[in-house]
């Protein structure tokens, strides 16, 4: 297993998934989520009305599979992380669970190379520190259990939350 730290945009790397940090209506919103829309032309938001059409709004934690349009991947995996709210509403759980659920739908679909934003650490304002340690130890845990993913990418847009992972990623 492989993980990997760059720093950049999401939308220009090529993996055979990328993931978005969506919000639960799926109909896009600003941050990663509007680039990824920006950049992936309209296939995807036509494809994510399917999806809320067939099964509602997705719910925290969760994740939905769309093609990736115009993008060098393949798939885009939405998954929609909580909103910090001081720790008090299981938010450090449903954030595990927005990496572990993406990693469940990306092997399903055949993914072997999947790159992760830093969910939650924008508008949704989760501190950064521990949005990263729950990010790390829960890829980390979910590679040693599957050997069907041979390169996960962190994707850091801002220095702040690349200095950040590299401190983690270097420690073990
Ligand atoms: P959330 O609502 O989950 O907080 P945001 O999109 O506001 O989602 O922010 C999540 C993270 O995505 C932030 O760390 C932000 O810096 C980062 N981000 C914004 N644009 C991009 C991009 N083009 N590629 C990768 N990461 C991005």
């Amino acid at each position: 297993m492989k993980i990997t730290l760059i720093q950049g945009d999401i939308t220009q790397i090529k993996v055979d998934a990328i993931v978005n940090a969506a919000n639960s209506s799926l109909l896009g919103g600003g941050g990663v989520d509007g680039a990824i829309h920006r950049a992936g032309g309209p296939a995807i938001l036509e494809e994510c009305r399917r999806i809320r059409d067939r099964q509602g709004r997705c719910a925290t934690g969760e994740a939905v599979i769309t093609t990736a349009g115009k993008l060098p991947a393949k798939y885009v995996i939405h998954t929609v992380g909580p909103v910090w709210n001081k720790g008090n509403d299981e938010e450090k759980r449903l954030l595990r669970n927005a990496y572990i659920n993406s990693l469940l739908l990306a092997v399903k679909h055949g993914v072997e190379t999947i790159a992760f934003p830093n969910i939650s650490t924008g508008v949704y304002h989760f501190p950064k520190p521990i949005a990263a340690e729950i990010a790390v130890a829960a890829v980390k845990e979910f590679l040693a259990q599957d050997n069907r993913i041979t390169n996960l990418v962190f994707v850091c847009h801002e220095k702040e939350n690349y200095d950040i992972y590299s401190e983690l990623l270097s420690r073990n």
